[in-house]
């Protein structure tokens, strides 16, 4: 299969249809990027890279990082998580609140923003410094010292955090939360704010594709049936009140953050990451989920 190839047809597609979104501003300083980049990277499991565009520059990963902090929790806490957390995809948007309320405080899944604040109460309670070790993970899996937290980014979060805070103090008042409500936000909007290219971020998902080994660590990970697990919960949940609409679309494990960004894997081929700033209503990469669609389209197999 000529991967370089076929990515840059799907650039190039995506570039010439030009469908346009609007870059996240909740969260001010993410809206100072430039809408118009766009990047994809393949990487498959011998650890050829395959790129188009912008995608050796780094980006803020944001919602992505919690498939990162799922894997390091998932590991460490086994069967015990799912008690926590839901599995279910939400059908609602990834910071509603009214939600956790009805779901008397266990989150509907770890992909919305109260499932991934239980996710790093959980990494907070095992580790005394998280986001040292949650940095330290990626860079083993993706097999080099890639990660750079964006202080900017961090600032700018913290500074807008009352939904996060509100959600973790409704957490804690249905007795799911452990730890300081200010530690765990902090070490949550840390591991937003970190920053990675195409490339380094397809490499740290590569595990999921691979039946939970990483080439680039040379260590299994996770086991094969967690990373399946994993998988699973990308496909239903990874994209928020649009997770169906991706399946339908793509047909792969994904997930997406508000800085632009798409991981996904194609499970014992590739892993591979999109990165395009401009957001859809739902808070996904508009670009981002358009070249997906067409590779698949184009390579002619997906999960299904
Ligand atoms: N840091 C962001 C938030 O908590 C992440 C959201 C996202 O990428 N969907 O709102």
């Amino acid at each position: 299969m000529d991967y370089q190839h076929l990515i840059e047809e799907v650039y190039q597609e995506v570039r010439s249809k030009d469908p346009r979104g609007k870059v996240a501003n909740y969260i001010p300083e993410l809206e100072s990027v430039d809408g118009e980049k766009f990047g994809i990277a393949l990487v498959d499991l011998e650890g050829n890279v395959f790129g188009a565009g912008d995608y050796q520059e780094p980006f803020s990963i944001q919602s992505i990082s919690k498939v990162h902090t799922l894997t390091m929790v998932a590991h460490v806490f086994h069967e015990k998580l799912w008690s926590k957390v839901n599995v279910e995809p939400s059908g609602n948007p990834f910071n509603s609140i009214a939600q956790l309320e009805f779901e008397k405080g266990i989150p509907r899944n770890p992909f919305i923003n109260a499932g991934a604040l239980v996710i790093t109460d959980a990494l907070t309670s095992k580790f005394e410094n998280p986001i040292e070790k949650i940095t330290r993970f990626i860079n083993d899996v993706s097999g080099k010292e890639c990660v750079k937290i964006n202080q900017d980014v961090m600032d700018s979060e913290l500074d807008h955090s009352e939904r996060n805070t509100a959600l973790a103090y409704f957490l804690k008042a249905y007795k799911n939360f452990d730890n300081k409500v200010e530690d765990v936000i902090n070490t949550y909007v840390s591991h937003c704010s970190i920053e990675l290219c195409c490339v380094d971020l397809a490499r740290s998902i590569s595990f999921l594709a691979n039946d939970g080994y990483s080439i680039y660590a040379k260590r299994e990970i996770v086991t094969e049936s967690v990373a399946r697990r994993i998988n699973a919960l990308m496909l239903t949940c990874g994209f928020y009140d649009e997770s169906g609409e991706f399946a339908f679309r793509v047909g792969l494990p994904g997930k997406s953050g508000v800085g632009g960004g798409v991981a996904a894997v194609m499970p014992h081929k590739f892993s591979i990451a999109v990165w395009s700033p401009e957001l859809n209503e739902k808070g996904n990469s508009v670009k981002s989920i358009l070249a997906l669609e067409l590779l698949t389209d184009k390579l002619k197999f997906s999960l299904f």
